[in-house]
């Protein structure tokens, strides 16, 4: 048996050994379910379970803030009797016993100082690691209608959202950590120094700090709307991104070069005219706090002259500055926390708002497993609509397929035949009516085993980047792929020649999206990974459409070893890959008609167009036939 290797996916402990939950990434936010009711999130509530997750880190860091906070405030009163032991008579060892003191309290300042942000640090990546993983987890909990357009966010938005934001919300989660404590302590620890040397200095000092609240209260309100503005700008250059390098042989093949890269210039040009905004406004904010600090020493210099007239203590006025400088700075890093959070908090609504809806499947307590499935299918009386308002895809359509029966089943593009597809593997639940397995109700049956014994095989083979035995295997990646059963499927599948005429073989990598793969190669890898599935019942939507005729007859035969044992449904153009199935239905305007295979038999030439001409003129039923 192969098992992938994955990584170790543990959070991350730099400094001590904590032990760390995984459980605590299966936190599940009540919020998220909260705010699918209003909307969106106005808080930061969402990110209080992972805080509290990562309780350890946080407390150790900030205990390391104190242990720092408080060795300053030793130092201050030092540096102020440092400065007048200066003054001659020199006393060389107390000076000494001085410095050392000093220096000793220094490296205390200065390891906890760095422990506190590694600390912090720690714990703000691993919230937003955890974060990642549980929205990415209920993303693909979502049901199709999300991915197909239904919610209006585009792919890239998502990944966008998943990466750059949540590393946004990392930074802000970090200054929320380092405000909260280690800032405060400084703030109030510098302020009873000040308090203890001179009050009324202090109190003249304090008079600017409201007017400092309000100025970056005022303007973190801004910064809030322009990074809004921003992060939506850069979302919008990025799903363009995601969406059109993948087509890059399409946008060659229609010249449309000089055209996309006035599409680009045009979105990277919204984004540069947002960026610039958040950016100038957040080079303003310092400058500004710089202002009003300039200000506080102002009002300290008249205050000196007004208050001590000439006579203030050299050494209590050196500490009295370093303690104000000092006291500046978790000012100043209370306004960046302030502002990280105006610019996280949109990030973090985004983020969130990716889970805010229910799951694909509604949890019914009374849901069965599928064990052994005799495969017989039915839709009864069916109706299915996209949307609320869609026209309806699917008339009162009713099909009874025999367990191990081969049904056909073609039709106009548009008519609703990959949508009957959707609808058995309950990738939408039917407006009106049922699809019953075995008799079963399939909104009885639990997903997961209902999607175990129906198998798909498309027209656009998915494969992953990864070997070929990964993607043969893709079922069984993360329990070890047998690679016994995936050779086996190879050969049935016709597809091991040329599998092991590759450099690696089964251990090959196909590139992105399989790309060293032709067409008719990707198509019976895809069949061998049917048959490594083995499903009771499997799904051929117009799996052979794309071929040329030689590649065509191979993976043909390919489909009809596939097709052996089961009860399969094969949506096909071609009428020879029609003629492979017992009966045969035409799906029109929602509505469904047998075909009499014997109307088909008679020398066609094998084009769609005839087969749905026949199929049309008998259900018209002429008395002459022309
Ligand atoms: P077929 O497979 O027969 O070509 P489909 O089942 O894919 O047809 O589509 C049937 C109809 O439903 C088409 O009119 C198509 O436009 C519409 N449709 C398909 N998927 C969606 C979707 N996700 N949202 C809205 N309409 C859709
Ligand atoms: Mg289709």
């Amino acid at each position: 048996k192969l098992t992938v290797p994955y990584q170790s996916t543990k959070p991350i402990n730099i400094i001590f050994n904590f032990p760390i939950s995984t459980s605590a990434l299966s936190i599940k936010s009540s919020s998220p379910r909260a705010a699918a009711n209003s909307g969106k999130f106005t808080s930061l509530a969402p990110l209080k379970p992972y805080l509290l997750s990562e309780w350890q880190p946080i407390l150790c860091g900030w205990i390391c803030s104190a242990i720092s906070v408080y060795s300053l405030s030793k130092i201050i009163p030092k540096v102020g009797k440092f400065s007048s032991l200066m003054n001659p008579p020199l006393d060389v060892l107390r000076l000494r016993e001085e410095c050392l003191v000093l220096g000793a309290l220094f490296v205390v300042r200065l390891i906890g100082n760095y422990l506190q942000q590694a600390l912090l640090w720690e714990a703000a990546l691993n919230c937003v690691y955890k974060m990642r993983v549980y929205v990415f987890r209920k993303v693909l909990q979502r049901d199709l209608g999300f991915f197909e357009g239904g919610s209006g966010i585009a792919a890239g938005d998502v990944a966008y959202r998943i990466t750059a934001e949540a590393s946004d919300v990392a930074d802000t989660v970090y200054s929320l950590l380092n405000t909260i404590v280690p800032s405060s302590l400084q703030l109030s620890a510098m302020a009873i120094q000040m308090l203890v040397i001179s009050p009324v200095l202090s109190l003249l000092s304090a008079l600017v700090i409201p007017l400092m609240g309000f100025m970056i209260g005022y303007l973190g309100e801004k910064l809030r709307d322009v990074s809004n503005k921003a992060q939506l700008a850069v979302a919008s250059l990025s799903s363009y991104l995601n969406e059109i390098l993948p087509s890059i042989l399409f946008v060659k093949a229609n010249n449309a070069e000089s055209c996309e890269s006035k599409r680009f210039q045009s979105l990277a040009f919204a984004d540069l005219s947002a960026t610039m905004g958040k950016k100038k406004l957040k080079a303003f904010i310092p400058q500004l706090v710089q202002a009003i600090y300039f200000g506080v020493l102002f009002t300290f210099c008249t205050g000196t002259l007004v208050v001590s007239k000439g006579s203030f203590d050299c050494s209590a006025m050196v500490s009295f500055v370093t303690s104000l400088v000092l006291l500046i700075s978790p000012i100043q890093d209370a306004g960046k926390a302030y502002n990280e959070l105006k610019q996280g908090e949109p990030a973090i609504q985004r983020l969130f708002n990716l889970t805010s809806f229910e799951p694909e499947e509604t949890v019914n307590p009374n849901a069965v497993d599928l064990h052994c499935v005799a495969g017989e299918v039915k839709y009864y009386n069916v109706s299915f609509r996209y949307g609320d308002n869609g026209p309806l895809v699917l008339k009162n359509l009713d099909l009874h397929i025999k367990s191990g029966e081969i049904v056909a089943l073609c039709g106009p593009s548009g008519g609703g035949k990959t949508t009957l597809v959707k609808l058995l593997l309950r990738l939408y639940d039917p407006l009106q009516g049922s699809v019953l397995i075995d008799g079963l109700d399939i909104r009885g049956i639990r997903l997961e085993s209902l999607r175990r014994h129906v198998g798909l095989v498309s027209q656009d083979t998915t494969l992953f980047s990864g070997t070929v035995a990964e993607n043969i295997g893709y079922r069984d990646r993360m329990t070890g792929i047998d690679m016994e059963r995936v050779k086996l499927a190879a050969r049935t599948a016709s597809a091991d020649e040329f599998i092991e005429s590759l450099p690696l073989s089964y251990e090959t990598n196909v590139g992105p999206r399989g790309s060293i793969f032709s067409g008719g190669q990707k198509q019976r890898i895809a069949i061998a990974r049917a048959l490594y599935q083995n499903p009771s019942i499997l799904i051929l939507d117009e799996a052979t459409s794309a071929l040329d005729s030689k590649s065509e007859l191979l993976v043909r035969q390919a489909l009809q070893r596939l097709m052996q044992n089961r009860t399969v449904l094969v949506i096909a153009h071609r009428l020879e890959t029609v003629l492979m199935a017992e009966r045969i239905f035409l799906l029109e305007d929602g509505c469904l008609r047998e075909v009499p295979r014997s109307a088909l038999l008679d020398g066609q030439n094998g084009s769609l167009g005839s087969l749905i001409a026949i199929a049309r003129a008998l259900y018209q039923n002429p008395s002459i036939l022309i």
